[in-house]
């Protein structure tokens, strides 16, 4: 099975997508950023929009 490379876009390291869709969220395994896929074919990431957690304090 062959994955899809993608290039992170903070750091610039290579990030394997087994099987890339639009929506998913992934983690820079270099970084730990968070990207969204906003495109599957040719995949195209943006930054995952940061929401503010409540941790139930
Ligand atoms: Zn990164």
């Amino acid at each position: 099975m062959r994955g899809t490379m993608v290039e992170c876009i903070e750091c610039g390291a290579q990030i394997e997508l087994s099987e890339p869709e639009q929506g998913e969220i992934v983690d820079c395994p270099e970084c730990g950023t968070e990207l969204e896929v906003i495109q599957d074919n040719p995949v195209v990431l943006q930054f995952a929009p940061q929401e503010e957690e409540d941790w139930g304090e």
